[in-house]
């Protein structure tokens, strides 16, 4: 693989997530307008009287809207692309179920999220940001224990390492992260996918590093040590804890910026109350906007996380050289794009660009 195809693989997708995220605004924005919203909570409420099953109701329809009019990009860049791309090793059949199985996560976490919401914006009005944002601080918490342990056992197979020699490699990493061999995991990621990753997830105790056997197997016990102290680098430097810190102070600051520009723009659009289910795409439609201002700044946040668990990744392993090639390599196989626009990685990306990882790693030490 080439820069060249990695630099059309990654616009291709980037051009793909604008357009998307454009045509949904506009679209949210002809649903409100148009009084399309109103008439649909006015025919849920012809069978339903209950406002909790209506606004559920509500945010299937527009869920369901969403998935068949967006069905074509999914499968764009779902599917067909990663298929193009030799980078895929999934049927279509598996890609549908693990689409659906996503799905079902995602509403199990997020109906009783929604109904959440709506007792908040009910009972407290327009101060309903406040107790919905210390609601979802309790919520990051218990998802960030889950995750390693609920979540992702339902879309991999999570075991233990086996290879003996790694093991020792890792207890001695460890010892002065403070993190025991038994938290180091590997899940099956070439079920779906010819790319390579490794996550530090987890919460108190349910805090792993979970390193893809894509990894596993394609890599010098050298490149995967110096991934693991990478890892063991988020780890070390609290960067869990951090992240859910900060996504706290962002989420009470987003829920107050929309509350009160949700409230004030209600009668642009013909609504009357904020608990008004109809005016709930408003709401979205102030989150899109709030989001968009934000996304840059978590990715600056991202990044600079990521080059303080690089420097400890070559710090605690003295293998700069072996640290600088599994990150080339690790960018050839997931076909990222060695050099993106500096725009482009400012405001999208959550990891440098290999460029910028080998730039910071070459003027360290
Ligand atoms: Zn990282």
């Amino acid at each position: 693989m080439n820069n060249t195809q990695a630099k059309k693989y990654s616009n291709t997708k980037l051009i793909i997530g604008i357009t998307e995220a454009v045509l949904s605004f506009v679209l949210l924005l002809l649903f409100i307008n148009f009084n399309f919203s109103l008439q649909l909570e006015v025919y849920i409420r012809n069978f339903i009287s209950n406002d909790y099953l209506t606004i559920l109701f509500f945010v299937l329809a527009l869920s369901l809207i969403s998935l068949i009019l967006f069905a074509p990009f999914n499968f764009y860049t779902g599917y067909y692309l990663e298929h193009k791309y030799n980078l895929s090793n999934q049927t279509f059949w598996k890609w549908i179920i693990e689409g659906l199985k996503e799905s079902l996560v995602g509403a199990v976490i997020g109906i009783p999220l929604l109904f959440l919401f709506y007792f908040t914006i009910k009972s407290f009005g327009i101060n309903w940001w406040l107790p919905f944002g210390a609601l979802m601080f309790i919520v990051s918490v218990l998802l960030a224990q889950i995750v390693p342990i609920i979540i992702l056992p339902i879309f991999y197979k999570i075991t233990p390492i086996e290879n003996e020699s790694l093991k020792e490699r890792i207890v001695n990493l460890s010892k002065d992260a403070g993190l025991n061999v038994q938290n180091v995991y590997k899940f099956n990621m070439s079920k779906n996918t010819k790319k390579a990753n490794a996550a530090f997830t987890g919460l108190g105790k349910t805090k792993r590093i979970l390193l893809g056997d894509t990894l596993l197997d394609n890599y010098t016990e050298d490149e995967i040590e110096t991934v693991i102290a990478h890892e063991l680098g988020h780890y070390k430097r609290k960067h869990i804890v951090k992240n859910i810190f900060i996504g706290t102070v962002f989420s009470f600051l987003t829920f107050f910026l929309i509350a009160h520009l949700h409230k004030i723009s209600l009668s642009w659009f013909g609504f009357s109350e904020i608990a008004q289910i109809a005016s709930l795409p408003l709401l979205f439609l102030w989150g899109a906007i709030v989001g968009l201002v934000q996304t840059p700044i978590t990715n600056y946040i991202s990044r600079k996380f990521e080059y303080e668990a690089d420097n400890y990744a070559v710090i605690s392993t003295n293998k700069k050289e072996a640290f600088i090639q599994t990150l080339e390599k690790l960018t050839d196989q997931n076909l990222g794009d060695r050099e993106p626009h500096p725009i482009v990685e400012w405001f999208f990306y959550s990891h440098p660009s290999i460029k910028n990882r080998t730039n910071n790693l070459s003027s360290f030490i």
